[in-house]
């Protein structure tokens, strides 16, 4: 069983708004953003999360080996 979305709580208005206050939205738009992990491009389908990272917006992509590596990433920091 599947539940690839399960975790991704920001669709459509809500995730184009929250793209947009942070000023990445029209980068996603332009395929100017790729996940931090794997480097595929990320398109309003594939984000799965993003994250701030030294003044950047780092974004990740909704692979699940990217998923597992986020979840790790995050620990190490502590974030
Ligand atoms: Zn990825």
């Amino acid at each position: 069983m599947k539940e690839k979305k399960s975790l991704n709580v920001v669709y459509d208005k809500d995730l184009e708004t929250l793209l947009k206050n942070i000023g990445i939205f029209d980068d996603i738009c332009e395929k100017k953003k790729k996940c931090k992990f794997c480097k595929t491009e990320i398109t309003i389908e594939n984000l799965h999360s993003l994250f701030p990272e030294s003044d950047d917006i780092k974004i990740v992509c909704d692979n699940p080996t990217c998923i597992k590596k986020l979840s790790e990433y995050l620990n190490d920091k502590k974030l």
